[in-house]
């Protein structure tokens, strides 16, 4: 890695040109030192060009394209009630509900001193309070694609103005099957506009939708580098398949970790995890695209609270969380792709802090972590792990059906959208238990097999994975990210 990756950039937030109302809000979060991709990317932003970044969530990306954005659009800030002095002059597109709440809460808190108004849009909710939100006018929208064209559809979103396009993690929305979504939202965008795509990949799609939407962009790179980030530690243990339940729960006590996410490929499998794990006493909560928006909300917020120990996720479902001091990260399966292991591990040691990533590889996983080694251009320390952790239903991890799962029921190519919940919320959920070890779920979601939902349009707005939509991979080209984010210091208020 270069070692512009791990310098902090010299310059400050004051030379950007930024307004006082702007400063005073970056201040409140704490930043003093630009990330290297805001240093780079605040002024072009600025200045009007279309970006092409290389950046992952992480990195401090969503402040490089919020700040300027903000700045741009001061001059029509308005303080009338009227939504005609109100209509949405940026938006930005995410591929996950998720990152669309973390991108609309910091763009709350970097707009909070300016009569800008934004509002986020994302499936798996009640369409209305957002009809309303956007009815009354907002200058920022945040969306996913699906649901945005909902509300396109039902006239309660005008693309008309808008003047400033963001397409956040664009290569996760390509993998996620959104291509179509986007072209027919893109289509509906003044050609005269703004176009930042961000991206942490540059592969041959990325750069045809560039080439398709984009004009003449700047390309932006913090640092070039298919590796992963020098302050986390990454050690692969050899276990055999029937002993990772046993393996995680041994590596979360021996090492005293109060706060993991543990990855799994299969959305089965990552229920069957968690379920195992309580009953082995690790306060487990299981979060991918079967569970509600609401579940998976309070699952995180649970988890950020430390009153949940370890995360069992999916790729699609952990993909942007920005949990600060995240000490580790462990891979109960290898992922199939290898950019996704970079994607997960990135989830540790973020903002300068160290973690560790803990992977477990079974035999016939080799190819996998190959594949890994090859992407990061380096072997990685693989141990034997001996698990002496008595594990109760150890059976469940041994079942033939697991095997299938792992390649067939992996998200992302997954069955589709997640099942339309009617409201339910996340009500009796294991997270509003007190903080303490249990012996057995309460959370019936755990033992309710995966039953997609009838293929209604209603249903298929809650998901972000559109059905039949998926496409394959591309092989990868590039990942691209900066990891030498400045320490951040802490408010006051
Ligand atoms: P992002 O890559 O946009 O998801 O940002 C990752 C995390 O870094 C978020 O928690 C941000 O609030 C934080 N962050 C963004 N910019 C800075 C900065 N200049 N200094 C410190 N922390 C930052």
């Amino acid at each position: 890695m270069s070692d512009t990756a791990v310098t902090p950039s010299t310059e400050t937030f004051d030379q950007f040109g930024l307004a006082p109302d702007i400063l005073k809000a970056i201040v409140e979060q704490g930043y003093t030192t630009p990330t290297p991709i805001q240093a780079q990317a605040i002024p072009v932003v600025l200045s009007g060009r279309d970006v092409m970044g290389a950046a992952q969530t992480g990195t401090g990306k969503t402040a490089s394209f919020s700040l300027p954005i903000i700045q741009r659009l001061l001059q029509h800030a308005s303080t009338s009630a009227s939504p005609a002095r109100h209509p949405v002059r940026a938006l930005i597109l995410t591929p996950t509900r998720e990152l669309a709440d973390q991108v609309a809460a910091n763009v709350h808190a970097y707009a909070k001193h300016t009569a800008l108004r934004s509002a986020v849009v994302f499936g798996g909710v009640d369409m209305n309070p957002q009809s309303e939100q956007l009815r009354r006018g907002v200058e920022i929208l945040i969306a996913t694609p699906g649901r945005l064209l909902d509300h396109v559809q039902q006239k309660t979103a005008n693309l008309g103005q808008v003047q400033m396009l963001v397409l956040d993690e664009a290569d996760r929305m390509l993998d996620m099957g959104f291509l179509p979504d986007l072209q027919r939202i893109l289509n509906l965008l003044p050609k005269e506009r703004q176009t930042l795509l961000f991206s942490a990949t540059f592969s041959g799609e990325i750069k045809k939708l560039a080439a398709t939407y984009l004009r003449n962009p700047q390309t932006i790179e913090v640092a070039r580098s298919n590796s992963t980030a020098t302050n986390v530690t990454q050690t692969v243990y050899e276990v055999a398949e029937g002993d990772k339940t046993g393996a995680v729960v041994q590596l979360i006590r021996e090492r005293g970790l109060k706060q993991v996410i543990v990855f799994c490929n299969s959305k089965i499998g990552a229920s069957r995890l968690a379920r195992s794990l309580e009953r082995d006493g690790v306060v487990a909560t299981a979060i991918h695209g079967d569970r509600t928006q609401n579940e998976r909300m309070q699952a995180l917020d649970a988890f950020k609270r430390g009153e949940i120990e370890a995360l069992v996720a999916t790729d699609v479902a952990a993909r942007g969380l920005d949990i600060v001091e995240l000490p580790a990260v462990i891979n109960f399966d290898l992922p199939f792709n290898a950019e996704d292991y970079v994607h997960r591990i990135g989830r540790t040691g973020r903002a300068g802090a160290s973690g560790d990533a803990l992977s477990l590889c079974s035999p016939n996983e080799r190819k996998q972590l190959a594949d890994i080694e090859k992407l990061i251009k380096r072997p990685l320390d693989v141990q034997r792990l001996t698990v002496d952790v008595p594990v109760r239903h150890h059976h469940e991890e041994r079942s033939p059906r697991r095997e299938r799962e792992g390649r067939e029921g992996r998200e992302e190519r997954g069955s589709g959208r997640r099942r339309a919940s009617s409201g339910s919320g996340a009500g009796g959920s294991s997270f509003e238990r007190p903080h303490h070890h249990r012996q057995a779920p309460v959370d019936d979601f755990f033992s309710k097999p995966y039953e997609p939902s009838p293929s209604s349009r209603k249903a298929d707005e809650v998901a972000d994975v559109p059905v039949n939509k998926v496409a394959s991979k591309q092989p990868l080209a590039a990942l691209l990210g900066g990891f030498g984010m400045p320490v951040r210091k802490s408010t006051s208020s």
